[in-house]
């Protein structure tokens, strides 16, 4: 049977209509100038969407992990020293393809439900008097527990100690959603992909490089081949691409661009703001906890919640995917069978969002839990009721074509 009910994982994300028929596009000479006339505004839009001026945006065929190994081949060298937390699976997905590729990671082992340890971080980079370590990598938001990073604080803690090293920001499944900022924060390297904020199919890698990365490039000694930013940066001087572009996402990428900056970047961080908030008055409702241990780190865009002991959270998303045909996350890593998550990401509405919520409460009423159904939808209901915006505003519950 088909269905069409929304996912509730965070990513991929529910791709809105305009989008899915943008991607749908006959092959074309990638080396005409209708695929420059296509290409070169997109880069801009990538830019502005990640606040940078002076930095420039790379688009591979690949998805966040393709990002992650750019970011770190092209501006690293084997053995060079890099810090990073690991708090969650993709924090620790991110140190291991560092390993992979002969780096020294220093990782500091984090709470599965804290954020990247701002202080920790300061006393290393105040202790490291030689400057060995040559970047530092943070998860902007840790999309296994639903916890956000302060990134603007990383900088201040780096430029505190005058530490020259290069600021690497994972803004998977937060760019596009939430706040993020490259220009102000002083990130270098800033990495995402198509399928999450941008509400496209996978298959896009986004860098952004800070001019100070594009000068660590010159003397980097990673092998690299495919996703060598000089190739890709003297093509896309011309408007072309070193290899064969994915036209189809590049086109859909555009119009996403078009519909984030119609709503407006500020109203949809708000949006995801709203929405987020919405379940985590649901999840208090229910009695349950949020994985993410306070409030002012929980995400906007994916809400890890805490089982009670004995329940094995595997069982709701697999009794939801059965009987509902509805998708919620599993638990990754040191949390698989503690948590479950609700994605409220990219086209993601009130209406969508409780419609997750009263789901998840059949399934766990379903497993014989102790959460009342109507409970939290009720309280997300209070809060959408009492924050609705007016009407007009555009927003991805009334979109034009
Ligand atoms: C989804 C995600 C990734 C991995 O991205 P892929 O596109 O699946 O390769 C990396 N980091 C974070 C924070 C993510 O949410």
């Amino acid at each position: 049977m088909h269905h069409q009910n929304p996912v509730f994982i965070p990513g991929p994300t529910n791709i809105p209509d305009v989008l899915r028929r943008a991607v749908d596009y006959p092959s074309i000479d990638h080396r005409s100038a209708d695929f420059v006339d296509m290409f070169l505004p997109v880069l801009d839009g990538v830019k502005r969407v990640l606040k940078t001026s002076t930095g420039e945006a790379l688009i591979f065929p690949a998805t966040g992990t393709g990002a992650w190994e750019a970011a770190i081949t092209n501006t690293l060298s084997p053995g060079d020293r890099v810090l990073a937390a690991r708090h969650g699976m993709f924090s620790h997905r991110w140190i291991d393809l560092c390993q992979r590729h002969g780096l020294d990671v220093q990782a500091v082992e984090g709470r599965w439900g804290a954020g990247a340890p701002v202080e920790d971080f300061m006393r290393i980079l105040s202790e490291d008097a030689g400057q060995a370590i040559k970047a530092v990598l943070v998860t902007h938001n840790e999309t296994a527990t639903g916890v956000r990073s302060d990134v603007a604080a990383m900088r201040r803690a780096l430029d505190a100690c005058g530490h020259p090293a290069l600021l690497m920001v994972d803004g998977v499944s937060s760019i596009a959603s939430m706040d993020f900022r490259m220009e102000d924060w002083g990130v270098d390297l800033a990495i995402t992909g198509s399928q999450k904020g941008f509400m496209l199919p996978a298959g896009l890698a986004i860098v952004g490089i800070s001019q100070k990365a594009l000068a660590a490039m010159e003397d980097a000694r990673c092998p690299r081949g495919f996703f060598d930013f000089r190739d890709m940066l003297a093509a896309n001087r011309t408007g072309g691409f070193p290899y064969t572009p994915p036209v189809g996402l590049i086109r859909g990428l555009h119009r996403s661009i078009t519909l984030l900056e119609a709503e407006g970047l500020e109203a949809v961080f708000a949006r995801h703001f709203r929405i987020a908030e919405g379940v985590r008055r649901a999840v208090a409702a229910w009695g349950l906890q949020t994985c993410a241990e306070t409030p002012e780190i929980a995400s906007d865009t994916v809400t890890a919640i805490r089982m009670p002991e004995g329940v094995d959270a595997n069982r709701i998303v697999a009794l939801a995917a059965e009987k509902y045909a509805t998708a919620f996350g599993t638990g990754l890593g040191q949390v698989a069978g503690k948590v479950f998550r609700i994605g409220h990401l990219g086209l993601m509405t009130d209406v969508m969002a409780l419609a997750g919520i009263a789901t998840a409460e059949m399934v766990m009423a379903d497993l014989g839990l102790a959460v009342t159904p109507g409970s939290g939808t009720a309280a997300a209901q209070g809060y959408y009721r009492a924050t609705a915006r007016s009407a007009e505003a555009p927003g991805p519950g009334r979109q034009a074509a």
